[in-house]
Parts: C-alpha cells; sequence; structure tokens
C-alpha cells in the first residue's frame, strides 16, 4: 500500500502519504496523525502557535474567504460577512433554527421553509455544506505545509447524533476540499481510541464519554469488547456548549452594567466584543477566581462563584442527560468503568466536579479535551492504512454482505463479522430462456429478506450470450480490502464477460444504526424464517408451473383430455396457492400438481424434459 513520490521541485523523495484524523468541530477543527517514529497519535501544529484552527470563515468583499484565527477576529469588525458555528447547520432547515436565529450574527436565509439553509455573505450564498468544505481546505492545507507531504485522505468525526443526511453533508464537504474521506467516525469512538481503549484485545469495559464543546453537549455510553465499539445509548442537547456558558456570563453583565438588548442588537460589534470578553472570562475562571475587563467604556468583573452559580443549572442539565443515557443503557452509575472527558468546556472545574460526583468516581482528563477526538481519528486513520497489523486483524464487516436472489431472498456471500482483508464468490445462473442481462444488487444486514435489509449497490452484467435459462456460469465475487472498500465482480464463465463495482460497506452507517441492525435481526430471526420459507415454497411452485406449462406446450400430443383438465386444475389451484401467505398450502399444491403429473413425466422420460424438471435456476 505504501507509496513512494518524488518531489519535482526539489528531487527528493516523498514522505509516504498519510491517512489524518480531522476533528471538525463546531467551535474549533483540527488535524493529528499518528507520528511515523513515536508511533502516537499527534495534534498537527506550526511552530509556536495552537494546533486548533477556529472554525470562523470570514468572506472579503470579493467572496475570498479566510479561515481560523485571521478569520476569528473579524467576529467584532465584521459580523456580517463571518461565519462562525457553520456545524451547526449542517442538515438543517430555517425552521429548525429559527428558536435560535438571534443567536447568529450573520445572514440566515429566511424562508421559512423546510429547504436546507443557505448562509448570505453580500450577494453570494454559502451552504453549510460550502462553509465546512472551506475549513477543511485550510486544515488540508496546513497539514500538507507541516508535513511536505500531499495529503488527501481523511478520517473525520462527527458527533454521535449526527444523522444520515449530516454524515453525508460532512462526506460531501470534504469531497469539495479534495479529501477522500475514507471513514466518518463517531466522536466519542475516537476519542475512547486516544485514550487507547479498545486496542487491546482482552479488554471488555464500559465507558462514558462526556463532550461538552463549545455547540454542543453529548453523552455517550460505549460498550468494548473484543476490540469493537458497541454504543450503548447517547443523549444530549444540540444546544447546549460553552457558547451557553458565555452567554450567561454576557447576560450577568447586562444586567449589572445596565446594558439594553437593543443597542446590542444594533451594534453587532458591540455584541461581539462582549460576546469574546465573556469567553475571555470563562476560560479565565478555570484556573482563577476573578476576571476583570473593560468594554465600552464599562468595567465588567466577575468570580469564580458567581460564575457557578449562573452555569449551575445549565451543568445540572447536562447531568440530567447523563442520567437519561444510563437509563437508554440499562446502567447504574458504578457500572461505569471509565468516564472520558471531551471538549474545551470539560475544563470548567464545575463541570468536572459535577460530572465525577453523578458517576462516584474520578475522570479521565490526562489528554488535552480539545485534542482529543482528533488524536483518536489519527488513531482510526491509522488502522485503516494499515499499519497497527494487531489491530488491523481485528476489523471486522460489522454486518453480512450479500446480494439479491430470486424472490427477494439475501444470499450472503461475506459473513458478519468477518476479518477484513477478506473474500468470497459464488455461482448463479439465469431464470429465463435467452436472458441477456442479469441484476446483481448488494445488499448489507442480517434479515434474509432482502427488504429488510440496506442497499448498497446495483448494477447490471450485460450480454450474456443467449443461453437455455440454467445454462450460463455468473460467477460473483466479493473482496473487500484493507481499507474496507468492497469490490463486487460478476463474470460470466462461459462466454468471458465481466463487469465491476467498488462499493464502500460502511457507507453513512453508525455504529448505533449497525446496532439496531443486528438487534432487528435477532428480533425477527422467527419472522425471518417463516418469510423465508414461504418465498422458498413460492419460487419452487412458480418453477413448477413454469416447467408444467413448458411441457404441455412441448408434448400436449402425449396427453389425453382429462389428463389435461386435471393438469389445468392442480395448476391452478397451485397458482392461487401462490398469492397467500401459507406456505403449508403451497406444498400441498405442489404436492397434488406432482401427482397428477407424474404418470406421463415418466411416459415421455426424454433426457430433455427430466433435464428441464430438474433444472434449477437460481436468479
Ligand atoms: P467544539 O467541539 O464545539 O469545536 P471545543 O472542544 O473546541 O469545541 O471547545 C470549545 C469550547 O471550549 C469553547 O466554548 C471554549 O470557550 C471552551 N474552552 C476552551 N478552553 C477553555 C477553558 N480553559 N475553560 C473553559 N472553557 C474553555
Ligand atoms: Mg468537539
Amino acid at each position: 500500500m505504501a507509496k513512494i513520490a518524488i518531489n519535482i521541485a526539489t528531487g527528493s523523495l516523498q514522505q509516504a502519504e498519510m491517512i489524518v484524523g480531522i476533528d471538525l468541530g463546531t467551535t474549533n477543527s483540527l488535524v493529528a496523525i499518528i507520528h511515523p517514529e513515536s508511533r502516537q497519535p499527534v495534534a498537527l501544529k506550526e511552530h509556536n502557535s495552537s494546533s486548533l484552527v477556529p472554525s470562523v470563515v470570514h468572506f472579503d468583499e470579493f467572496g475570498n474567504a479566510t479561515v481560523g484565527d485571521v478569520a476569528k477576529a473579524y467576529l467584532e469588525t465584521d459580523p456580517q460577512n463571518t461565519i462562525f458555528s457553520a456545524k451547526r447547520l449542517m442538515g438543517k432547515s430555517y425552521r429548525d433554527l429559527k428558536e435560535n436565529a438571534d443567536f447568529f450574527t450573520y445572514k440566515v436565509i429566511d424562508d421559512d421553509t423546510d429547504s436546507l439553509v443557505k448562509v448570505q455573505v453580500g450577494e453570494r450564498f454559502y451552504s453549510p455544506i460550502d462553509l465546512s468544505s472551506f475549513i477543511l481546505r485550510e486544515l488540508k492545507q496546513r497539514a500538507e505545509h507541516i508535513l511536505k507531504t500531499p495529503v488527501t485522505r481523511a478520517v473525520i468525526t462527527v458527533p454521535a447524533y449526527f444523522n444520515d443526511a449530516q454524515r453525508q453533508a460532512t462526506r460531501d464537504a470534504g469531497k469539495l476540499a479534495g479529501l477522500d474521506v475514507l471513514r466518518i467516525v463517531n466522536e466519542p469512538t475516537a476519542a475512547s481510541l486516544a485514550y487507547g481503549l479498545g486496542l487491546h484485545k482482552e479488554e471488555e469495559k464500559t465507558i462514558a464519554v462526556y463532550d461538552l464543546g463549545g455547540g454542543t453537549f453529548d453523552i455517550s455510553i460505549l460498550h468494548i469488547s473484543n476490540g469493537i465499539f458497541e454504543v450503548l445509548s447517547t443523549n444530549g442537547d444540540t444546544y447546549l456548549g460553552g457558547d451557553d456558558l458565555d452567554r450567561a456570563i454576557v447576560q450577568y453583565w447586562m444586567q449589572e452594567a445596565g446594558i439594553i438588548q437593543d443597542d446590542l442588537k444594533l451594534n453587532k460589534e458591540l455584541a461581539q466584543g462582549l460576546r469574546l470578553r465573556a469567553e475571555e472570562a470563562k476560560k479565565t475562571l478555570s484556573s482563577s477566581d476573578q476576571y476583570e475587563t473593560e468594554w465600552n467604556g464599562d468595567r465588567l468583573s466577575i468570580s469564580r462563584e458567581k460564575f457557578e452559580s449562573l452555569i449551575l443549572p445549565l451543568v445540572n442539565k447536562t447531568i440530567g442527560c447523563c442520567r437519561n443515557a444510563l437509563k437508554d443503557a440499562g446502567l447504574s452509575p458504578d457500572k461505569i468503568d471509565t468516564i472520558v472527558m471531551v471538549g474545551g468546556s470539560t475544563r470548567v472545574p464545575l463541570v468536572k466536579k459535577m460530572v465525577s460526583d453523578f458517576f462516584g468516581k474520578p475522570v479521565n482528563d490526562s489528554v488535552n479535551p480539545d485534542e482529543v477526538v482528533a488524536l483518536g481519528a489519527a488513531v482510526q486513520a491509522d488502522i485503516l492504512a494499515g499499519n497497527n497489523k494487531e489491530f488491523l486483524l481485528l476489523d471486522i464487516t460489522p454486518l453480512s454482505l450479500g446480494i439479491e436472489t430470486m424472490g427477494g431472498l439475501m444470499d450472503v456471500l461475506i459473513p458478519r463479522n468477518a476479518k477484513i482483508p477478506t473474500k468470497a464468490g459464488r455461482q448463479y445462473t439465469t431464470q429465463k430462456d435467452g436472458q441477456g442481462d442479469m441484476r446483481i444488487a448488494v445488499y448489507q444486514g442480517e434479515r434474509d429478506l432482502v427488504k429488510d435489509n440496506r442497499k448498497l449497490a446495483e448494477f447490471s452484467l450485460k450480454g450474456i450470450p443467449a443461453m437455455p435459462a440454467g445454462l450460463p456460469k455468473v460467477e460473483v465475487s466479493f473482496l473487500i480490502n484493507a481499507d474496507g472498500i468492497l469490490m463486487v465482480k460478476a463474470k460470466e464463465l462461459r462466454s468471458g464477460v465481466e463487469q465491476e463495482i467498488e462499493v464502500k460497506p460502511q457507507y453513512g452507517l453508525t455504529d448505533a444504526e449497525v446496532e439496531k441492525m443486528l438487534l432487528d435481526s435477532i428480533t425477527h430471526a422467527k419472522d425471518d424464517m417463516q418469510s423465508r420459507a414461504l418465498v422458498e415454497a413460492r419460487t419452487e411452485g412458480e418453477q413448477i408451473l413454469d416447467v408444467t406449462e413448458k411441457f404441455i406446450a412441448k408434448n400436449n400430443g402425449l396427453l389425453s383430455k382429462e389428463e389435461l383438465t386435471a393438469t389445468a386444475t392442480a395448476m391452478q389451484a397451485l397458482q392461487l396457492a401462490l398469492t397467500m401467505e401459507d406456505k403449508n398450502l403451497i406444498h400441498t399444491k405442489i404436492e397434488e400438481l406432482n401427482e397428477v403429473t407424474r404418470p406421463f413425466a415418466e411416459r415421455a422420460m426424454d433426457a430433455a424434459i427430466s433435464g428441464a424438471l430438474k433444472g434449477k435456476a437460481i436468479m
């Protein structure tokens, strides 16, 4: 897999291209890699600067974008053209945001519909995907500058509560930024990986990941065994984070100094200045007891004690979410082995104290909470790159992979929990005489009927030369490489025609969704067995009707009028049974039809017919 490239400018050998881990945060974003020598995850940063890139995009009058600290400085001086918290907009409509519209100091288009939001800057309109892509492009360029090698492949993290549309939007943003997004990883899973949790086979643990960032709160209960992360429950609040702590301080100061809300609304520059000072106050109070500043001619101050009393209801709200998450997981606080703290806001001493009090044990905060998610994404990226051999063995297919066969049945080629890389193949044949195309539909899931599973891809093998049904030999093969990418190939062996397709098996599936699909398959196991039996009976019935019809067309002269009538009646009865949901009835009618036709089948025992009677089409 290792690639070696020559730098054309310098003529020197470039390092093998790495897969980077990216934490695309609401407030801050950053890139991390596994250091090639130390084999430890490190956050990338320029000399003497922070690894954090504020997730802020500023547009100048020509529409040129700048990202990061430079853009953040414009929050105060040019709020209309400076976009922060774009992640909050991902996959959202204006209606979703309505209540919080005041929060945005830039123009979010209010079309009062359910369509996805856009942001207007001057004459231009940007989707949240566009905005995120600006941030990702900046991260990519920084990484390339620091690593002196192209960066084109990445693992990007998203909150556990992100739905499919939001995950897809994140992928699209990556693509727009020129990144091949190999995997979307849940932030809590990444944070656990950064603490080395789940990297040892024998380890079995229940973990709570408490993530209080700038804009969101997320609590996840995970169970790890055999290196597999299982999400037991998630809870949280998409509108609760460090920003709210800032707002609590802003409101306190407005009261104290008699600042009028309307004045702030009219002067967004002044409002942003106040907001930034509140954030500074909050951060200072994580390590000191008192904060003082000047703003618009006023002296503003706040003590740690006052701050804690202001934010107590907010922190209590997060504890309520923790309680709900535990309830959903069916666990009591003492069943949690490890508590992992994530997000800059977990630096607030009151937060640490209340979380640790609730779970009844000290929290894990040794890894920098701003970087922990990106560091874990780098660990995941390294596993995908195949550098972590021990773990590679543990990388498995979370769900079975197979194709649709006759009657909508799932035919599994690679079972769930198969080790990656892996391959499998099986032969199929045509259903109809002269059939020139064969449809291959690829599914993922544990249910017996494909309609209950998740469709990953579909393609047609075209140009199969005309042959009687059952004669073509179509080999379908599945191959999953170390990156988890599935290649599906279909080849007709007699003629050599073939067709190939690439599928990303985990595309858009969260751990929780995988979990749900597995649970469904267990809950429905009995139903599935019954419906599989029904489908099989129907398929058999249809084949027998088909064969009988062909037989009669060919051998009309051999049968008496009575025999023809009896056959027609038995066929009709079977036809009717096929429309009902009763496999036993179908079997009875098949048997009855066989009774009628057996004597003349024996009479006309020529090779071709017996062949046709025995031949079974699989597809
Ligand atoms: P996100 O995941 O939303 O991008 P981060 O994890 O980067 O957010 O956290 C950003 C939040 O952390 C901001 O609200 C910031 O003010 C807060 N924060 C950073 N450092 C501190 C600190 N020392 N004390 C309190 N809050 C902090
Ligand atoms: Mg975060």
